[in-house]
């Protein structure tokens, strides 16, 4: 099927109703989104990462249309209904925000306010206690700081598929790299020493790190545990490790140790208890499973694309990814689950 074909379906669908009974035929599952940055284009900023953000006006319009067909819960009530100890609220829909960017409160929060959306913030308590950059934002902001100052490409080999010809191919190359570097290396300890040594010769070559405007960074800037405490009730603070280990790719007793220390941290600077996990990477096991079990963790969410009903595994919640369509259809259907079905069409057809 081709993309207007399917434009035009879904159109179609929309315009005669048949995605809202699509979304009845869902309304006792419930949805997770998961987000990361949000970022308001207007505010001035002296870079701009590579990584796609979501726009704050992206995210106002998918709020806008989500809002006239799903009920916005927190995490913890949604965990409640899929564990029956709460009665189900039909269409349920929860956002969750990992990484825990400062961007979530300053230009995110204003927004979830319109439409009385509640949210879980997902840290990773060690970049926050060091109010230190995530890796992927430090080495994104270092391609770019040796293109702009005309670091000769020999000096970093390691950066040879990187394609500087135009920002767009920038990002395209340096996505995959970013891709196949996370795949590389069995130990998630080698891959963090390999990256964190590439970057600082890089910073070395151009002269110039993230960490010199980190902290007023409106992109890449992390949440102080002050501004974590001041945060409103209708946002919760969940785990997301202490420095975004990819838990399956380090011993358990490492494991364990983000597991708990990450838990312990949350609870003592916000006073409340810290029942949720998001996997950093989106990466777990069995063991990882049991162990978030045994740490008095009540629901754990994935990067696992799909819906919720009750009576599953609770430590392996599916989570859709924000939708970013331009049309309330496409917004829908992103979500919906049928529009992964529909793509799949479209592709063994071509
Ligand atoms: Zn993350």
């Amino acid at each position: 099927m081709t993309q207007f074909k399917k434009q035009v379906l879904l159109q179609t669908l929309y315009h005669t109703g048949l995605l809202r009974l699509f979304i009845a035929s869902q309304r006792n599952k419930i949805t997770i989104l998961m987000l990361h940055g949000v970022i308001d284009p207007t505010v001035p900023s002296s870079w701009k990462p590579l990584r796609p953000q979501l726009t704050t006006g992206q995210l106002s319009q998918a709020l806008s249309v989500l809002s006239q067909y799903y009920n916005f819960v927190s995490l913890t009530e949604a965990t409640e209904m899929l564990a029956g100890t709460r009665p189900l609220v039909p269409n349920s829909l929860v956002l969750t925000f990992d990484d825990g960017y400062r961007n979530n409160l300053t230009f995110a929060l204003p927004i979830l306010r319109q439409f009385n959306a509640p949210a879980t913030i997902f840290l990773c308590t060690g970049n926050v206690t060091e109010q230190k950059p995530f890796w992927f934002d430090r080495l994104d902001y270092a391609v770019q700081s040796m293109n702009n100052n005309s670091v000769p490409r020999h000096t970093i080999p390691e950066l040879a598929e990187i394609d500087f010809t135009t920002r767009e191919t920038l990002t395209r190359s340096f996505i995959a790299f970013i891709r196949k570097e996370k795949n590389k290396y069995p130990a998630d300890i080698a891959m963090h020493s390999a990256m964190a040594n590439l970057i600082e010769r890089i910073e070395q070559c151009s002269g110039r790190g993230l960490k010199d405007i980190f902290a007023n960074d409106p992109w890449s800037g992390i949440l102080t545990w002050d501004e974590i405490q001041k945060a409103p009730p209708e946002i919760q603070f969940g785990s997301h490790g202490v420095d975004h280990s990819q838990l399956s790719l380090i011993s358990l007793e490492n494991a364990k140790q983000e597991l708990t220390i990450s838990q312990e941290t949350i609870e003592f600077y916000t006073g409340y208890p810290c029942r949720h996990l998001s996997y950093p990477n989106g990466s777990f096991n069995d063991n990882v499973i049991s162990l978030a079990n045994t740490c008095n963790y009540s629901s754990a969410v994935t990067t696992h694309p799909g819906s919720n009903q009750a009576g599953d595994n609770l430590m392996t919640l599916r989570r859709f990814s924000f939708p970013r369509a331009s049309s309330s259809a496409r917004i829908i259907a992103a979500i919906s689950g049928h529009f992964n079905h529909w793509q799949k069409i479209g592709t063994n057809s071509q």
